[in-house]
């Protein structure tokens, strides 16, 4: 297959600045894609940027907080100025804290869910009517393999992955009508700066939990990237409202 399966498309990535917002970003530049990456971290976010287009007219940057619906306004407003309309959005962005049900703070549960729930909802709130209007565009909602079961230390991530997971699917059916699918994956075990959290959770955690993984090996982000790329191609036009796990075999 050639390199050009997102030929002629313009993706917005949240969470974008690192991590694998950033090795999608990389995958689908690479494809033909333009792509707007968002963050909080705008230094990391514009050196992002600047390496996968020093020119600026791949890829550009823009300051967000997915959790305010003015700069998802902003967001939309500069993503059209820059490449005229949006095909794919990826609501990527996202924070893993962790505890039980016996230790975990309200205000831990609130953040969580602001981030990695209103975040979501304020992105297909925002980008959807555009995407109705042009009859067609694929969404693609990161939850996680805690959004398919029980997890323990995981209250509030699983609570708000779950949600994730629930509202891609009450949603891809409301937009079938209108040609914009709607779909979500779920990583197992991925090498990013949010694995973090496992080393700080004592010696020995992430060596443990990796055995449990049936390849046995955590993943890198660009797994994660080429499912992205394929349910943001054309490739997918008959999936929406599914879940597509990439755990290595961790949830059979
Ligand atoms: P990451 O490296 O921490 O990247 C997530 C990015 O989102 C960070 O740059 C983060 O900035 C940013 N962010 C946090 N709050 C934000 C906000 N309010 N507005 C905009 N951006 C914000 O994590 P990752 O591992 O790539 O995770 C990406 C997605 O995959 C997340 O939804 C995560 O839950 C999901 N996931 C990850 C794994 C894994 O094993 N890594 C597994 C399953 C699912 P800060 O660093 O400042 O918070």
């Amino acid at each position: 297959m050639g390199k050009s399966r997102l030929e002629g498309k313009v993706a917005l990535i949240t969470g974008g600045a690192r991590g694998m917002g950033a090795s999608e970003a990389q995958l689908f530049i690479d494809e033909g894609a333009k792509v707007v990456i968002t963050d909080i971290l705008d230094e990391v976010g514009n050196e992002t940027a600047k390496r996968l287009s020093p020119d600026g007219s791949q890829c550009i940057f823009v300051h967000h907080d997915v959790t305010s619906e003015s700069d998802w306004k902003a967001v939309l407003e500069q993503s059209l100025k820059a490449f005229g309309q949006i095909d794919i959005l990826v609501n990527n962005a996202g924070i893993f804290e962790r505890g039980s049900i016996l230790d975990t703070e309200l205000s831990s549960f609130e953040r969580t869910m602001d981030i990695n729930v209103t975040g979501v909802f304020l992105g297909m709130k925002v980008v959807a009517p555009h995407m109705v209007q042009r009859q067609k565009g694929s969404i693609i909602n990161i939850s996680s393999v805690a959004g398919l079961d029980g997890t323990p230390g995981f209250v509030a991530y699983g609570a708000s992955k779950w949600a994730v997971r629930g509202m891609t699917k009450g949603v891809a059916k409301e937009l079938a009508p209108f040609g914009v699918r709607v779909n979500s994956i779920h990583p197992g075990i991925i090498d990013t700066p949010m694995l973090q959290t496992f080393e700080e959770a004592g010696e020995g955690v992430r060596e443990m939990v990796r055995t449990r993984i049936p390849l046995g090996y955590e993943a890198e982000p660009i797994h994660v990237a080429r499912m992205a790329l394929y349910l943001g191609s054309d490739d997918s036009s008959y999936s929406t409202g599914s879940e597509f796990i990439v755990d290595g075999g961790w949830s059979a």
